[in-house]
């Protein structure tokens, strides 16, 4: 799903276009925050409280407000092409301040929004749709969604069905908080050719590694992640990792031996790549791919375009989406079919 790029809707030469200008003009310096620049917030601020008082009979004096109000918004756009390619969560249009970068893969990107959508397996039905940032990530919005739906009268989830974007350990707590288990494929790990984590075998009961080689390290040192939480780093021993006959597939560091980081989701995320060879997960993992086709049918209901500015708005298109496809399911389900030959009249 996708939105529009940057646009400009004041007209110098027109007027009438000062008051649709000012909720524009407002919401992309209520959205910047504190990451405009002491010039640009003094040029924008007298275009945030209440209406200016100035003669709005004198075309002079409409005129030299309006220059202000183009001349603040100048700025303002200004800032944001200067920031582009910068700031992570860049505003990308002074028209919906809401919108962002997004990335449907690697090479795929788009401008606008995430729409997480909910389905129950057997029924087929949208239970539950959410719209998000485009830069957020994809697993941050399994568990709000969930909360949302587990309010919906009658409907309990016990397993929630996911992507390889829903398996990290993060999003499994928030799942597991809510009273679900998250089943989602834990992705191949990865070390730009040399050994990755998942060839160590890892024994946090007795804290240590063991790596390719056979060789087991205990020295375990206290390390952080990439959110500043306690982690743990095993290092193996220098002096063997220096004459070990793996070494060129195990690192790259001329002095340094091997080591490997191990978070505070170890444990569930051991769990659940050991959990995903068993065929019953397996199979279990392969109806997933029944809420694609509901992702498919909804973008054939015009979801494969934000229609409106904002997040608000563009929910709304994504619920008015729904009932369609849910209207459209329960006719495949046969719940509006009548009796042969009945019709009723009044
Ligand atoms: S380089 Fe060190 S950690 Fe890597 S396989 Fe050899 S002994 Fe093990």
């Amino acid at each position: 799903m996708s939105g529009g790029g940057l646009s400009q809707k004041y007209c110098p030469d027109d007027g009438r276009q000062l008051g649709g200008s000012l909720p524009n003009l407002r919401q992309a310096v209520k959205a910047a925050g504190d990451r405009l620049t002491e010039t640009t917030t003094d040029a924008t601020k007298g275009f945030l409280g209440p209406k200016p008082d100035i003669d709005w009979q004198d075309p002079a004096a409409r005129k030299a407000h309006l220059g202000e109000l183009v001349a603040a918004a100048r700025m303002l756009v200004a800032e944001a092409k200067i920031r582009q390619g910068v700031a992570k969560d860049r505003i990308i249009s002074t028209s919906d301040p809401e919108m962002r970068h997004g990335r449907k893969s690697a090479s795929r990107k788009f401008d606008g929004y995430k729409m997480d959508v909910m389905t129950e397996e057997h029924t087929e039905l949208v239970l539950g749709v959410e719209i998000r940032s485009g830069n957020a990530g994809d697993g941050e919005g399994a568990a709000p969604l969930l909360e949302q739906v587990q309010t919906i009268e009658g409907i309990e989830v016990e397993q929630l069905l996911g992507d390889m974007a829903y398996s990290d350990g993060d999003t499994r707590v928030a799942v597991e908080e809510l009273g679900a288990e998250l089943v989602a494929k834990v992705p191949p790990v990865s070390n730009r050719g040399l050994f990755p984590k998942t060839d160590f075998v890892i024994d946090l009961e007795a804290t240590t590694a063991t790596c390719p080689a056979g060789v087991t390290t205990a020295d375990a040192r206290p390390a952080k992640d990439h959110k500043g939480r306690p982690s743990t780093m095993f290092v193996f021993p220098a002096e063997i990792c220096a004459s070990c006959p793996l070494r060129e597939c195990c690192t790259k560091a001329k002095h340094a031996s091997r080591t490997v980081a191990v978070g505070v989701h170890e444990a569930r995320i051991q769990a659940a790549r050991l959990a995903q060879s068993d065929p019953a997960i397996k199979a279990l993992l392969r109806r997933r791919s029944k809420v694609e086709r509901k992702i498919d049918h909804l973008q054939d209901l015009g979801m494969d375009e934000a229609r409106y500015r904002g997040k608000r708005k563009t929910k709304l298109q994504a619920l008015l989406a729904a009932t369609v496809a849910n209207f459209q399911r329960l006719h495949v389900l046969g719940v509006f079919a009548t009796a042969p030959g009945m019709a009723q009249a009044a």
